[in-house]
């Protein structure tokens, strides 16, 4: 049967160039830096994002560990908000591997941290506090609607970084689509910060892996910790290349996935028993409430669309996310309107 799977970008598989790149990649041992593919990711990806080096990562959630391990020490804190990856989905890495203290403050719907909340979580010096060392942004905001945060933002929390000499660190998983959806080169949400990570593996397409880009001495220090948690790969040329053909080729389309969110939100409004919330789509993702004279959970509606070939994901007791990508056409989108007419309106 076919299928049509809305839960994650992280679905998709990779295309039949990738396929191609990676039969005929040039490996090493990456661990002795000599698979000149992953060197070339690494170098690319460092150009792209304003950066001077880069570092392949098996996944996002090393990426933003290796960063907190970089930047902070044991007792040391990092500012987030309530609505981070790496606080909410990254496992307590941080404080379970790194002994960082997380601060999070509330995100604003759209995705910022108020400013002034991020100036009174900075502690001062005093031998009761643990010390501030890193602030954390996260460029699309997953959980707030995928909201893609702007340059002059990005700008305003660097400074405040820089004022207190606080490090920060730009989880950029999907940086590409915030750089997309507002038509600005991703290195204006990017130069500013201190490091910066971005997944392959999402819209992107790639198989596997993320980079994680900062300054040649930062990543020469990630590049030890990345050693330590058991991250470097041998020839790892051969996913790497995957992550090449994504960068040279996929990253200008993911503005189809944002026009393909739009017309499913749209079709989907438009049935009496969803709403959809925070405004969204602001990028890739839709997230649809059910209506309250609904009397089944998301989970149960979960189930039986899952049986007619449509897949989405479920946030919350009554909330579900729907994520456009490469692998959603019009077909997909029809198909996933119709079934929740199907089991919504029987
Ligand atoms: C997906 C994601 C990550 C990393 O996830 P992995 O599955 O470990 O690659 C980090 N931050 C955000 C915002 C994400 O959406």
């Amino acid at each position: 049967m076919d299928y049509f799977d809305f839960r994650s970008d992280t679905v998709t598989k990779p295309t039949e160039a990738m396929w191609k790149a990676m039969s005929e990649a040039k490996v090493g041992d990456d661990v002795y830096q000599e698979d000149p593919t992953v060197n070339q990711l690494e170098k690319l990806s460092a150009e792209k994002l304003g950066k001077e080096a880069g570092l392949f990562v098996p996944s996002g959630t090393m990426g933003n560990l290796i960063a907190v391990l970089t930047h902070c020490g044991r007792g040391d804190e990092v500012i987030m908000g309530t609505k981070a990856h790496t606080f909410l989905f990254e496992a307590g890495g941080i404080s379970a591997l790194g002994g960082v203290h997380p601060h999070t403050i509330p995100n604003n719907d759209d995705g910022t941290l108020i400013l002034n909340d991020i100036k009174a979580a900075i502690r001062s010096v005093d031998d009761h506090f643990p010390l501030s060392k890193l602030i954390i942004l996260e460029n699309t905001q997953n959980r707030c609607g995928g909201a893609p945060l702007t340059p002059s933002y990005t700008q305003s929390v660097k400074s405040i970084a820089k004022q207190h000499g606080l490090n920060l660190h730009l989880d950029g998983a999907r940086v590409f689509n915030a750089a997309v959806a507002q038509n600005v080169d991703v290195k204006s949400l990017t130069d500013l910060v201190d490091s910066v990570t971005f997944c392959l593996s999402k819209g992107l397409c790639a198989p596997v892996g993320s980079v994680l880009c900062g300054a040649e001495e930062f990543i020469r220090k990630a590049r030890r910790i990345r050693k330590q948690l058991g991250g470097g790969m041998r020839q790892a040329g051969v996913i790497a290349a995957a992550g090449i053909v994504a960068l040279e080729t996929m990253i200008d389309r993911l503005a189809d996935d944002h026009e393909n969110a739009k017309i499913l939100a749209k079709n989907l409004s438009e049935n009496d028993k969803l709403r959809i919330d925070m405004n969204s789509p602001k990028t890739n993702m839709v997230y649809v409430s059910l209506a309250p004279e609904v009397k089944e959970s998301a989970r149960e509606i979960e189930a039986k669309l899952r049986k007619s070939g449509v897949f989405v994901g479920v946030v919350a007791e009554r909330q579900f996310r729907l994520v456009t990508h490469y692998w959603i056409n019009e077909r997909a989108i029809e198909a996933c309107v119709k079934q929740f007419g199907n089991v919504l309106n029987p």
